[in-house]
């Protein structure tokens, strides 16, 4: 099969043999279940339910408040003990249900039941998503109905899924194409059904030939369904960089895939469709790899949202050497966690705990205009220019050059000899700015 890829990028070392062969356990929480109501982006969802309420597994504990915005259903059973400020992954404190789990897992009525899809329609499906709360599994948490809501005479006519997981260590999407490929194509059926003018392509990289192969061979007989092997390169599962790779369409950054024809989904995103519509089961649960060289034993578990990250790490046998940095996600992309007592998210996909931070190691120098970061940069960015404008908050020049368009894949930062921070300024620049942007769209 002839590989496919997109310009610059770069070949950090995959990490990715801790795991790759460890099959997907499931893991039941002991310990309370902790609901923050901002995990997407998005409105903030609004509690449908009340301190001292009992709570079954898969019941809606908040709805979507506006369009952007997602539900949240229990992925335990007990009494809500309380509604209040707690803390998550990235350190804020937000607003969240929490359950006292009387670890019975009792689940709601229906709950796991099957659904043939065929019968319903594609708003019947749109709104099975939304009140399953799912959201993207691979980013930040962006709603799936809304990716899914085409505007009036508008189709795709590619649904890509990103199996690529390009970031190091991670191997849960891994794990889903070999363990569940069944569950995979389902849920490209639920949504091949709903856009009959399109076809699936699912993207891989050639770092897992098993994969590759399963489900080349699982969807020999589904013509609009088809396999697409990708270099492996980082950051391949980028929406832009997987379409570029694919179609070989080029998007601007301000423009939502649907403008080259195309649906980007994550494989777990797929993965929770076809569960949610099939069988009834809203998106409670993800896949965690627990994984670097300072875990006892890395493995991939089946995790139900809520619980604690602690909790789930000391399943994993805990902490066999100290931990420099405890990561949520990926060493790219993922957010370094000042603590463990923050509950697992929709889109959390491992946990990656490193005796040593090669970028934390070495204190920042001057830049010494070598390129390099030029040279891996996916979007065609400069990162020097843009850290001079960024660390002087010089938010013109930033935007000028195209600032808002870095999609913080860490890349500029992995291959700069003098350790600068480029990923870091650019991502609180671009808070700040769509900060300015929010205050000003509020005033006027
Ligand atoms: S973090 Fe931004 S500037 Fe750096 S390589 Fe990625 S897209 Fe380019
Ligand atoms: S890689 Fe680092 S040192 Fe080289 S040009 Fe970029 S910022 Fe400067």
């Amino acid at each position: 099969m002839k590989m496919r890829t997109f310009k610059h990028g770069i070949h950090p070392n995959d990490g990715k043999a801790l795991t790759a062969d460890a099959a997907i356990q499931p893991f039941f929480p002991k310990g309370e279940a902790v609901y923050p109501l901002s995990q997407h982006i998005g409105a903030p969802s609004k509690p449908v339910v009340a301190v001292g309420d009992t709570v079954t597994v898969g019941q809606m504990l908040a709805q979507p408040d506006g369009f952007i915005s997602a539900a949240v259903c229990s992925a335990v059973s007990g009494k809500v003990k309380a509604i209040e400020r707690r803390r998550t992954v990235n350190g804020k404190e937000v607003k969240s249900i929490v359950v006292d789990n009387d670890g019975l897992f009792t689940p709601c009525e229906g709950y796991d039941t099957p659904r043939d899809y065929t019968t319903l329609s594609p708003g019947e499906i749109l709104d099975i998503v939304r009140d399953a709360g799912i959201v993207g599994q691979g980013g930040a948490g962006f709603p799936t109905h809304v990716k899914l809501t085409m505007k009036e005479g508008v189709q795709p006519e590619y649904i890509l899924v990103n199996a690529a997981e390009c970031e190091p260590y991670l191997t849960s999407d891994y794990r889903l194409m070999l363990e569940r490929p069944e569950q995979v194509l389902e849920g490209l059926q639920v949504l091949l059904h709903m856009f009959p003018a399109a076809r699936a392509v699912i993207g891989i990289e050639a770092n897992k030939p098993r994969a590759i192969s399963l489900l080349t061979e699982k969807t020999a007989d589904t013509p609009r369904i088809s396999v697409q092997a990708l270099d492996t390169k980082y950051p391949q599962g980028g929406e832009r960089m997987l379409i570029r790779a694919i179609t070989g369409r080029e998007i601007h950054a301000t423009k939502l895939p649907i403008s080259a024809g195309c649906v980007v989904l994550n494989l777990s995103t797929v993965v929770s469709i076809g569960q949610a519509v099939c069988h009834r089961i809203p998106q409670i649960s993800t896949v965690v790899s627990i994984t670097g060289d300072a875990v006892a034993n890395p493995c991939n578990l089946e995790v139900p949202v809520g619980s604690s990250q602690r909790e789930v790490l000391d399943f994993a046998g805990g902490l066999k050497a100290e931990a420099e940095k405890i990561i949520s996600g990926g060493p790219l992309m993922g957010i370094s966690m000042i603590s463990l007592d923050v509950p697992i998210l929709k889109t959390s996909g491992a946990i990656l705990a490193m005796q040593r931070d090669e970028v934390a190691m070495w204190e920042p120098t001057a830049c010494i205009r070598c390129g390099r970061c030029v040279r891996a940069c996916p979007e065609f960015l400069l990162p020097p220019m843009l850290s001079q404008a960024a660390d002087s908050g010089d938010w013109e020049s930033f935007e000028k050059l195209y600032g808002i368009e870095c999609m913080e894949c860490g890349s500029c930062t992995f291959v700069c000899p003098a350790k600068r921070r480029l990923t870091q300024s650019f991502r609180t620049a671009k808070a700040t700015l769509n900060d300015k942007r929010r205050a000003a769209l509020n005033k006027g």
